[in-house]
């Protein structure tokens, strides 16, 4: 069976429109990009779509309230929800670097949750 999906690549800002024809779940086409990484990009989000987190989470003993964070690499698209739930009932005590791990192996997904800014000590 062969069905097409419509998709804006979301690697840059020119946000080419793709259209990706999949025959018997296999990718065999993919339209509309301007670049090879809108071909990478149509093929994976389809098979196996997958995603940066980036959010907060709380601070104790510190001269900010929160600090940012993200994961270390792509997660499944599936697994964000559950990510964002985890990380509400985060809280990491101060000092904060950039690059701390701040949660391992989040959801079972094998990656981190590292800070993204400072935060200093009260
Ligand atoms: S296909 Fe290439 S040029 Fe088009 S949005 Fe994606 S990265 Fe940008």
């Amino acid at each position: 069976m062969t069905e097409t999906r419509e998709l804006i690549c979301i690697n840059c800002p020119l946000g080419c429109g793709l259209t990706v024809t999949m025959k018997d779940g296999e990718v065999v086409k993919v339209e509309g990009n301007t670049c090879p990484k809108g071909e990478a990009y149509g093929k994976k989000e389809v098979t196996n779509p997958t995603r940066i987190v980036t959010s907060t989470v709380r601070v104790s003993g510190g001269l900010m309230p929160v600090v940012s964070v993200k994961t270390a690499s792509d997660i499944p698209k599936e697994k964000i929800m559950d990510c964002a739930r985890v990380l509400k009932d985060v809280k990491v005590q101060a000092p904060v670097a950039i690059g701390d791990v701040v949660l391992e192996n989040i959801c079972g997904t094998g990656v981190s949750i590292i800070a993204t800014k400072n935060v200093s000590a009260a």
